[in-house]
C-alpha cells in the first residue's frame, strides 16, 4: 500500500515547507515538489499542517491504583490517543514487591499485547532494588526498554529511599539509560496529611494543600542532587510549579544532564479547581496537584525556552461516578489521576501556537521530536523525513472545536477541559503507514500497534 499526501504545509521541529510526501508500506520514502509517483491512494493536504505523529512519553493504562484501576485500557486508550494526533505512547510498568524486572514487563506486555491501536513501550519503575536486581538492568535495556522510574511519593506503596535511588541512578546510567523521578518529599507530606485527617479535613481541596510546591521542588533538588553525585540522567516527571523547574534549570546550567516535562493540565489549570461544588474538586485530584495560578506563565515560558523538554498527559483517567466517589469522605481514598491523552496535541497548539506565539516548530518539538529524542526513537518517529515511520498528523489549524467528555474517546464520564473553546484539530492521522482516523472515525484494527524498541537517551 501507498500514500501520497500532496501539497501539505510540512512542520517537524526545524522545516517548514510545503511539498509531497510519499509514503510505500510503513516509512516515508519519498519528500518533494509535485512528486510525479502513482500511489494507491492520494490524500490532499492543501491548507492543512502535516506533522509527525505525537508521541506522549507518560501514560498510565489500565493501572491497578488505590484500590481501582484506571478506566482506559491499551486499546480505548490507545484509539482515543489517537483521535488526538498521538502515534506513540509509552506507559509505565510498575515493578510490585517480589518481583523481577523480567516479570513486570511481562505482566505489562500481556496486558497490551494485541489491544494497542498505536506503537507504544513503557518505562520500568523501580521499586524494590537488592542485589540481585543489578544484572537485571541490563537486560531490561537489550530488552529496548532504556528509561526507569522512581517515586519518592507515595510511602509504603511505591516510595523508595535514597539509597536505592542512588543505585537505581547508578545502575541506569552505567547501562546507557536514564532514572526519571516522580519527585515529591513524600515522608513530609504524610505528616501534613495526617494533620489534616486529624482535623477532620477531609474534603479534595486538602489534597492539594497536603502536597505544596515547595515540598515538590524539594524532591527534585534532592532527585537531582543524587542524580549528579551518581554521575546518570535524571528526568524530572510532571513538573507542575516555577520552583520545581528552577532546580532542573540550575542543574542543567551546572553542566548535567537533568532534564523535565510538564504536562497539559498544568499549562491550563490551577487549585481554584478544588473549589468545585459537589466533590466535583475531585476530578482534578491527580499528583502532583494543580498549583496556584503564577505558575502558569513561567511553565510555558519554560517550554519555549527548553527549561522543560515535552509536554506529557499523565494520562490515568477515573470515573468520576463509581470511581473517584470512592474518597466522598476521605481525599485519601480518591484515587489520583486524570484524563488527557486525547487532548494534549490540540491544547498545546491552541495555547502555545495561538496564545502565546510558539513557532510552529517548538509545537513540533514539545509535542513529538524531543520526547522521540528524550527517549530514543529519533528518528524513526517524532520527526518527517526519508526512512522515518510513517507516523504523520495531518492538522487543520484554523476548525475551531469545544472541548467536551460529549466528544472525546477517552473512558471518562469528565473532561478537564470542558467547555474550553479551541482553535485547531488533527483531521487525519497515520500510523506506520496506515490511515487509522479519518472523518472523526476509527478506521484501524486495535492490536496494529507495536512494542517499540528504544534505544539510548540523546539528550538536547
Ligand atoms: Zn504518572
Amino acid at each position: 500500500m501507498s500514500i501520497l499526501i500532496k501539497n501539505g504545509r510540512i512542520i517537524t521541529a526545524t522545516d517548514d515547507y510545503v511539498a509531497d510526501v510519499f509514503i510505500d508500506g510503513e516509512t516515508v520514502s519519498m519528500i518533494g515538489k509535485n512528486l510525479p509517483v502513482k500511489a494507491d491512494r492520494t490524500i490532499d493536504a492543501s491548507n492543512r499542517l502535516v506533522i509527525p505523529g505525537s508521541i506522549d512519553p507518560h501514560v498510565h493504562m489500565q493501572l491497578p491504583f488505590g484500590g481501582t484501576i484506571s478506566s482506559d485500557d491499551f486499546k480505548s486508550g490507545t484509539i482515543a490517543a489517537a483521535f488526538g494526533g498521538t502515534t506513540t505512547i509509552i506507559d509505565f510498568a510498575i515493578q510490585y514487591h517480589g518481583k523481577t524486572f523480567a516479570q513486570t514487563l511481562d505482566d505489562w506486555d500481556a496486558k497490551a499485547e494485541g489491544k494497542c491501536a498505536i506503537d507504544y513501550s513503557y518505562h520500568l519503575a523501580v521499586t524494590e532494588y537488592e542485589d540481585k536486581h543489578k544484572s537485571e538492568f541490563k537486560k531490561v535495556v537489550d530488552r529496548g526498554i532504556t528509561t526507569f522510574k522512581i517515586f519518592l511519593a507515595y510511602p509504603g506503596v511505591f516510595m523508595i529511599d535514597d539509597q536505592t535511588m542512588f543505585r537505581v541512578m547508578q545502575s541506569a546510567g552505567e547501562v546507557g539509560g536514564m532514572t526519571l523521578v516522580h519527585a515529591e518529599n513524600g515522608i513530609a507530606i504524610q505528616q501534613m496529611i495526617e494533620q489534616l485527617v486529624a482535623q477532620k479535613k477531609l474534603a479534595p481541596k486538602y489534597h492539594a494543600e497536603s502536597r505544596p510546591p515547595t515540598m515538590q521542588a524539594d524532591g527534585v533538588a534532592r532527585a537531582l542532587r543524587v542524580g549528579e553525585v551518581a554521575g546518570a540522567p535524571v528526568f524530572i516527571v510532571h513538573v507542575s510549579c516555577e520552583a520545581a523547574m528552577k532546580e532542573i534549570v540550575r542543574s542543567r546550567d551546572e553542566g548535567h544532564a537533568s532534564f523535565g516535562e510538564t504536562c497539559t493540565q498544568y499549562l491550563f489549570l490551577d487549585q481554584t479547581c478544588y473549589d468545585k461544588p459537589n466533590f466535583e474538586g475531585a476530578k482534578y485530584v491527580f499528583t502532583p496537584p494543580l498549583v496556584p495560578k503564577e505558575n502558569i506563565e513561567p511553565l510555558w515560558k519554560g517550554l519555549k525556552l527548553g527549561y522543560l523538554q515535552e509536554v506529557s498527559t499523565d494520562h490515568c483517567p477515573f470515573m468520576f461516578k463509581g470511581q473517584k466517589d470512592l474518597g466522598k469522605d476521605d481525599f485519601r481514598k480518591i484515587p489520583n489521576g486524570g484524563p488527557g491523552v486525547e487532548d494534549r496535541l490540540s491544547m498545546v497548539y491552541h495555547g502555545g501556537v495561538i496564545e502565546r506565539g510558539f513557532s510552529l516548530n517548538k509545537w513540533v518539538d514539545i509535542c513529538c521530536t524531543a520526547s522521540a529524542k528524550m527517549f530514543g526513537m529519533f528518528p524513526k518517529k517524532g520527526t518527517i523525513a526519508v526512512g522515518s515511520d510513517a507516523d504523520i498528523v495531518i492538522y487543520d489549524p484554523n476548525k475551531e472545536r469545544t472541548v467536551s467528555a460529549k466528544t472525546h474517546h477517552m473512558n471518562c464520564d469528565y473532561s478537564l477541559f470542558e467547555g474550553m473553546k479551541i482553535k485547531g484539530y488533527p483531521e487525519t492521522v497515520l500510523s506506520r503507514g496506515k490511515v487509522i482516523i479519518e472523518n472523526n472515525q476509527y478506521k484501524g484494527t486495535p492490536g496494529e500497534g507495536k512494542f517499540i524498541k528504544r534505544g539510548e537517551c540523546l539528550p538536547l
